[in-house]
């Protein structure tokens, strides 16, 4: 069979926003013009399409990202259909929580559409949205919204964006009136004032630019040309030598520059007002990259460990990425994936190249406005779902069994807050184990583990709100009712030293005895150098190093494996205060046994004391998060807000301005940040406007140390 769609007539975008930009807004329009919505839902109605989770709409928030697929032919192509495009539209979520969707999704993204409030301009949360498309190099067209409320400026909300995120960012559009007076929109590429008609604006009718924003055009027009033929040498020597550039010409330019992320548009419109989108989406089509402009994926060849590339072709070995599983409520377990090269048919047997097992493909489905259509096959550079698959993570690459390769998977930040959670009933106690097991398996930073003293039941996550809506959602989605303790920071052990211990475990008690003895080395864990193999000895794990060094089976195989288990348990409680120890490389070098009395358990027991030993020789830390904060305040505050910083342990790095305001940036330990918002507020008369987001973690100094360590007793 063979692809249904060119794949140069695909597009996979996302639309990222700050929260309440208008994200939910604008991707209901969306769904809207390109007729998968017939009917349209405000937010407060609470019936929106892509915010499908019932939490999502009480809350405002947009937690998950779902993709999406839908058609659009742009509105200057008028009947003719040649230019028809499909749109994968991927759900990336606003909150500063979830910023580990935002980057799981950039991932995947060939391109975004940033949204911004034409009131506020760029925000905090943008400009971190900002960086990881930056860091991920997706190009991006600007969407300044909300151009009906009252306060909006278009010129500022584009001067906070040449002055906080980017000066490659150029008008490609400017509004017709503002506030309540906004009526249309000119294009300065096509030098044509646009207006919005009919049933929800849906007909886009060009005209003529009124005559008192003219000159305004006309000078915009010409800073836009200069910037576009900057990015074609043999355009910019006509444009210098003084000759017309034909519109398409420039309209293909303005294209290789912005895929080339020399250059952001920035349009503008209101969603809510319907004006505006159509124009968002034919930009899309004109200037955001198909899954062919984009550099071909990397990857490891898993039998070899060479680095292979898989180009966006039918033709090629297939591979995908997984970003996304999500419950279905009607078909269940969905795995979203990225098709980076080749092609999949249902019934075909694929590999999982990270836990080398095969899978046959099921189901395979592709999700709608309104439906779920069920594919027979998926080919390069679309996005899908397949049904039911077994012990699938998100990151996880699917492949050619013949043509192994772990693509470059996604990197998240570690969970820093941490509380005890406990059901309501003894009833709840196994359902609440099933619904927290798969809500981890569907976010990588949420992860769940129990206290093995106390028996309880501990989740970590992002932040406060992060662990929030997991409860939230438990009780939603599986009706578990749960209380949870407070918030607690994860803390974590480790060590500066090292150590070389050993451990014999013996008991003779009559009958059978026990005996098991390990001599081990332990010292921090390095990272690995990059091209450099890992010696087939070593077994490196997140955060933790095995090394078997054991020659002549002076310890027989079948225990080696048991000694690793109990290094590991060892781990799990830091001898300082109890908390997980990270980043130990640990050398199993020597030890003994007996004939009879050797066991897996006493191996394991002599592993888990020669480990909390040497932890204890090596020099032990307790290890805390330290957040990156950023503070926007009027000049006024300055000297109380640092002062407030200084007094949380805080180091200030920069002090700048933006606009008005100052801004103060910092580092500041998780620890001392509970309850800052409600402080900062009130030492700014509301108007500090804080921004936090996890940075390291760093060793605590020795007083906080103690009292830690004291805390804990
Ligand atoms: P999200 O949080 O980014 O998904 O933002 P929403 O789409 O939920 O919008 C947040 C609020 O802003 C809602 O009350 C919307 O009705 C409102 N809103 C969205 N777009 C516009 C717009 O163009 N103009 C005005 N006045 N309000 C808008």
């Amino acid at each position: 069979m063979a692809r249904d769609y060119p794949l140069e007539k695909v597009r996979n975008f996302g639309i990222v926003a700050h929260v309440d930009a208008g994200k939910t807004t604008t991707s209901e329009r969306i769904l809207y013009y390109t007729g998968e919505s017939h009917k349209i839902g405000e937010v407060h109605e609470g019936n929106t399409v892509t915010d499908w989770m019932e939490q999502e709409r009480e809350r405002g928030i947009t937690i998950t990202a779902a993709a999406i697929t839908c058609f659009w032919n742009p509105s200057y192509m008028g009947t003719d259909l040649s230019q028809k495009v499909r749109f994968n539209i991927i759900d990336t979520p606003g909150h500063i929580d979830f910023t580990s969707e935002v980057k799981r999704s950039m991932r995947v993204l060939d391109g975004a559409v940033v949204v911004f409030d034409g009131v506020a301009g760029v925000e905090p949360q943008s400009e971190t949205n900002w960086r990881y498309a930056e860091e991920a190099e997706v190009p991006r067209i600007c969407y300044v919204n909300k151009l009906d409320r009252t306060g909006a400026s278009f010129e500022k909300s584009y001067a906070s964006i040449l002055d906080r995120l980017s000066t490659k960012a150029v008008r490609l559009q400017i509004p017709i009136g503002l506030e309540d007076k906004f009526e249309g929109i000119i294009d300065l590429l096509h030098m044509k004032a646009y207006t919005f008609e009919g049933e929800m604006g849906k007909n886009v009718v060009a005209g003529e630019i009124p005559a008192h924003m003219k000159a305004d055009a006309e000078k915009y027009h010409a800073e836009l040309v200069e910037r576009i033929v900057e990015n074609d040498d043999a355009v910019m020597a006509e444009f210098l030598d003084g000759k017309e550039i034909s519109l398409e010409v420039l309209r293909k330019t303005l294209r290789k520059g912005v895929i080339a992320n020399k250059i952001f548009p920035v349009l503008t419109g209101s969603s809510l007002k319907n004006k505006g989108v159509q124009l968002v989406l034919d930009a899309v089509v004109d200037y955001l990259p198909s899954p062919l402009d984009v550099p071909p994926a990397k990857g490891l060849n898993t039998d070899t460990g060479a680095e292979e590339t898989r180009p966006a072709s039918d033709e090629a070995p297939f591979s995908a990425l997984i970003f996304k599983l999500q419950d279905d409520p009607f078909v269940g377990a969905l795995s979203f994936f990225r098709v980076y090269s080749g092609h999949m048919e249902t019934g075909s047997t694929i590999l999982n190249s990270k836990t080398g097992k095969k899978e046959r493909i099921g189901r395979i489905v592709r999700l709608q406005a309104d439906k779920r259509e069920d594919l027979k096959e998926v080919f390069a550079g679309e996005i899908a779902a397949v049904l039911g698959m077994k012990e699938v993570k998100i990151g996880h690459t699917l492949c050619d069994p013949a043509h192994p390769i772990a693509l470059e998977s996604i990197v998240f930040p570690e969970p820093v807050v941490s509380m005890r959670i406990e059901p309501n009933t003894k009833a709840d106690q196994e359902k609440m184990g099933i619904a927290l097991s798969r809500l981890s398996d569907e976010d990588p930073t949420f992860r769940i583990k129990s206290d093995p003293e106390t028996m309880e039941t501990i989740i970590s996550g992002m932040g406060e709100l992060h662990l929030e809506i997991i409860v939230d959602r438990m009780k939603r989605e599986f009706g578990v009712e749960a209380s949870t303790g407070k918030p607690q920071v994860a803390y974590r052990e480790a060590i500066q030293g090292s150590a070389d211990v050993e451990y014999k475990h013996i008991k003779q008690t009559g009958g059978r005895g026990q005996y098991g003895h390990v001599k081990i080395r332990i010292k921090p864990l390095e990272p690995i150098e990059e091209g450099k193999k890992v010696k087939n000895n070593v077994e490196r794990e997140d955060h933790f190093e095995f090394i078997n060094s054991i020659r002549g089976g002076v310890i027989p195989q079948e225990y080696i494996q048991p000694v690793k288990k109990g290094l590991k348990e060892a781990m799990e409680r830091g001898i300082q205060a109890g908390f997980p120890v990270v980043d130990i490389s640990v050398d199993l070098y020597d030890g003994s046994y007996h004939d009879v009395d050797s066991s897996e358990i006493a191996f394991k027991l002599a592993a888990i004391n020669a480990m909390q030993d040497a932890m204890q020789k090596a020099k032990p830390v307790i290890l805390e998060p330290i957040m990156k904060l950023e503070v926007v305040v009027p000049e006024k505050f300055m000297g109380d807000v640092t002062g407030m910083i200084n007094a949380k342990r805080g180091t200030i790095e920069a002090m700048g301005e933006r606009g008005q305001a100052r801004v103060i940036t910092a580092k500041v330990p998780l620890s001392e940040m509970f309850g800052f918002t409600t402080q900062l507020r009130s030492a700014t008369e509301g108007r500090g406007v804080p921004n936090l987001e996890f940075s390291h973690y760093a060793v605590v100094p020795r007083n906080v140390q103690d009292d830690i360590i004291a805390s804990r007793k």
